[in-house]
């Protein structure tokens, strides 16, 4: 049996073909995907053919987002029965090496991250109509909330992991640099968590609108007003907490300006080399922090979705079926256009 993929081949080469449906193990589940949402990495390989040193270097099925219906399930599988709607957790560490036993998963050094060029062979990703996957990796949700709501649950498992960083962010005034998929949904993180007041920042307008509609206090277009930020907090407390979300130097730098010393800054954009005030970051005693995937979250995010505590149907921008690959990415890569655009799939 076979089932569709999006196999991307070189940057710019996505081709839906044909590719092997494994025979289900004991513990596995076997998933009709519905919908997939393009992630920041996903785009990376269609731009770039991969990011930093991770290079492409064979044909690899994209995705990683994922959320389905579950067609049939291994004989030891007990929680899970067909017919459930499930999210699917794309992080799956070894629970052997040093960091899985000391609770590091996301650290895992054998991680079989689906859609990854950084191993070789590369990790297979999600994009498919039908898939297999262990039971353990499914997260069931209620039947009356969408696939592609639950689909979701990645990156705001990536966000709630940046979150824990802060410890609590109740009552606390929180700075959001950078406004795509993973700054607006720090906005709604930062919201439900009972943050006090959320000032986000980006260069472009359209971002900014979605921010004030997911719960921004305040947006400023550091672009139009580059003092902006500098000028506000002349006025007001500077802030206990920032979320770097844009991976630009230029605003992580001016967001150490606006922060109160011993304040958190975690730094969840990437954006390679970077020179910093090291001597503001000292008198301060600021501390920055880094933050990489998730683990143990993913259940959270899902009871935060299925419950609607936090609400992501704004940020969903437009649905298109995996044929349209190609018109989806594009979509995708234009901010003043897409928040987050997914694929629709045979399920
Ligand atoms: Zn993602
Ligand atoms: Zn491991």
């Amino acid at each position: 049996m076979t089932t569709r993929a999006l196999f991307i081949h070189s940057e710019k080469d996505l081709r839906v073909q044909e590719v092997a449906v494994p025979s289900l193990g004991e513990g596995e589940v076997k998933v009709r995907i519905k919908f997939g949402g393009i992630c920041g990495s996903d785009l990376h390989y269609y731009l770039h053919g991969g990011f930093g040193t991770v290079r492409l270097r064979e044909p690899m099925v994209l995705g990683h987002e994922v959320a389905g219906v579950i067609e049939a399930v291994g004989a030891a599988v007990k929680d899970l029965k067909v017919g459930d709607k499930i999210a699917v957790n794309p992080s799956r560490p070894c629970h052997t090496c040093e960091y899985c036993q000391k609770e590091m998963c996301n650290h895992c050094m054998n991680m079989r991250f689906y859609g990854s060029a950084m191993p070789f062979p590369h990790i297979q990703g999600a994009f498919r109509d039908i898939l297999v996957a262990e039971a353990t990796q499914c997260v069931v949700f209620p039947q009356t909330t969408d696939e592609s709501i639950a689909a979701f649950a990645e990156p705001l498992s990536v966000v709630l992991h940046a979150a824990k960083q802060f410890g609590d962010l109740k009552s606390k005034d929180v700075l959001v640099t950078g406004c795509g998929p993973i700054g607006s949904l720090a906005v709604l993180v930062a919201r439900a968590k009972g943050a006090k007041r959320i000032v986000v920042t980006d260069v472009a307008d359209e971002p900014l609108a979605m921010a004030q509609t997911l719960g921004a206090d305040l947006v400023i277009n550091v672009r139009r007003e580059m003092e902006g930020l500098l000028n506000y907090v002349k006025k007001e407390r500077c802030f206990d907490c920032l979320f770097e979300a844009s991976g630009n130097e230029r605003a992580l730098c001016d967001a150490i300006e606006c922060l109160q010393p011993k304040a958190r800054m975690i730094q969840i954009g990437l954006g390679g080399e970077m020179t910093l005030p090291i001597n503001r970051i000292v008198a301060k005693e600021l501390e920055l922090c880094g933050t990489f995937r998730f683990h143990e979250e993913f259940s959270e995010a899902v009871q935060l979705l299925a419950s609607g505590r936090v609400k992501v149907e704004p940020l969903l921008t437009e649905v298109l079926p995996m044929e349209k690959a190609i018109e989806a990415f594009e979509l995708a890569c234009d901010r003043s256009r897409a928040m987050k655009v997914q694929l629709s799939f045979a399920g």
